[in-house]
């Protein structure tokens, strides 16, 4: 059986391969660790915060290993997952078909979608357990003509204990994120390298013959007859262009902004995150306790339990890049007047509330759903691969979209992996 080596075992390439796992022998190369939730009381950082000790995002690490952060020039923080299950095991388990622009290129993914609804645990049930502090955001948002719609969630509600903490990994696995597909991969014989940092895909002849790769602290070199790539937008053009592959300066990131106040016994944080939203074309605003801002932003003041907060969402311009492995994206003009224009909405919610203006204060701006710097092109439509790359490699995660969703992209990338991995499976499979 031919060798195919996945890159990265997030969203796109835990779904490669489990469907390519059988018609190839899969091997799946990722640069992190096992994935393990931060189990610490939140008592521990809420300390830490009071003396002042949490002062830049990136010691989040120190707390909480698989979670990586970095800065822009500009001070956004980017936010990713790095282990098995890559940055699904810190989502908030929205679900969300997004593709239209993937449609509009007259690439169909309804079987895709629709094998994925078999495969996942997808309801909007959380709803029947939202607190008072959601329930009556969701009224008011329903009052100004917002059309709230519950989010859909990836989870198994008979064990979700509505901890709130979906951000920091879910304690009891109710949360569904992409290890159970790597875990069905692997129990049909697929293996998998922790610890494994892919640096570069080796090219012969116009041919991927297989990628380079740093284990521990060696350097070694994996061989095979497909290579896919799904280390996420930040770090899919790092390895392209260290293959000599060039990307284009198209990265989008989502952009997240949160508005919040004091409220007391608002208890967003020991509620489902982000449990509606409402959707208002470049953005989307929906209530969100935001963990990273509560721990180091000094403007968030201690006592979780008593702020309430809204979460806008930006579908931003893909103005960025990625180069040698460093990021730039700054907010285009258009981007910062969209973010403007949606805090004024939360102001109106938020003094629907009750709440003064002069009483809110502003999250760290940041963001988590990069990906633009090789999309796919309505001339990809048949083989899925962007025409620069040779014909036995693929790129199966955020990289490949065509434009920024503004809203959670895991379920739209899944589906754009299986497809994928089918034409893979249609071309080069024995
Ligand atoms: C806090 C947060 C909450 C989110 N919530 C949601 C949500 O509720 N719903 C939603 O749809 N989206 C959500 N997202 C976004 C979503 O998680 C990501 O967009 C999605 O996981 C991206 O999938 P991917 O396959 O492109 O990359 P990832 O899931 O990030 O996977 C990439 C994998 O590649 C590995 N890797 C990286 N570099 C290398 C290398 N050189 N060699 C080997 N392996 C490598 C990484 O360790 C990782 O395992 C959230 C994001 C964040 C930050
Ligand atoms: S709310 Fe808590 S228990 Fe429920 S899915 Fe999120 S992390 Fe898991």
């Amino acid at each position: 059986m031919r060798t195919a080596i996945v890159v990265g075992s997030g969203a796109g390439g835990a779904a490669v391969a489990k469907e390519l796992q059988g018609r190839f022998d899969v091997l799946v190369l990722e640069a992190g660790r096992e994935f393990r939730p931060f189990v610490l009381s939140l008592r521990v950082p809420e300390r830490l915060k009071r003396l002042g000790l949490l002062f830049d995002e990136r010691h989040i690490r120190l707390l909480f290993p698989s979670m990586r952060i970095r800065k822009t020039g500009e001070g956004m923080v980017l936010v990713r997952g790095i282990g098995t299950g890559g940055t699904t095991t810190m989502a908030t388990g929205n679900a969300l078909r997004l593709d239209q622009g993937l449609k509009a290129l007259g690439i169909d993914l309804d079987e895709e979608f629709s094998e994925l609804g078999r495969e996942v645990p997808i309801s909007t049930a959380h709803q029947a357990r939202w607190n008072e502090t959601t329930r009556r955001l969701f009224a008011v948002f329903e009052e100004m003509g917002l059309a709230p719609a519950p989010m859909p969630k990836m989870r198994r509600r008979e064990s979700c204990g509505n901890c709130g903490r979906c951000v920091l990994g879910c304690p009891s696995g109710a949360k569904w994120d992409s290890r159970e597909f790597l875990r069905e991969a692997m129990e049909r014989g697929a293996r998998l390298v922790t610890d494994c940092r892919v640096r570069e895909v080796v090219l012969e002849k116009g041919r991927a013959v297989g990628v380079s790769a740093k284990v521990g602290s060696r350097r070694k070199f994996f061989p095979a007859d497909v290579v896919v790539l799904a280390a996420g937008g930040f770090e899919t053009p790092v390895i392209l262009q260290s293959s000599g592959i060039p990307c284009e300066p198209g990265l989008f990131v989502d952009p997240v902004l949160c508005v919040a106040a004091p409220w007391d016994n608002a208890l967003q944080n020991k509620e489902v995150p982000m449990a509606f939203a409402a959707d208002r074309g470049r953005f989307i605003l929906s209530p969100y306790f935001d963990y990273l801002s509560y721990f180091f932003n000094k403007d968030w003041p201690p006592g979780a339990g008593n702020i309430l907060s809204l979460m806008i969402k930006l579908a931003d311009a893909p103005s960025g890049t990625v180069r040698d492995g460093r990021v730039e994206k700054a907010l285009t003009p258009e981007d910062t007047a969209a973010i403007k224009s949606a805090v004024d909405v939360c102001v109106d919610i938020l003094g629907r509330m009750g709440i003064e203006k002069r009483d809110l204060f502003f999250g760290t701006l940041n963001a988590g759903h990069p990906g633009g710097m090789l999309p796919l092109t309505g001339e990809d439509t048949k083989t899925l691969r962007p025409r620069r790359l040779p014909e036995n490699l693929f790129l199966a995660d955020a990289t490949l979209l065509p434009e920024a969703l503004g809203k959670p992209p895991i379920l739209t990338i899944m589906a754009l992996a299986k497809k994928v991995a089918k034409v893979i499976r249609r071309d080069l499979a024995d």
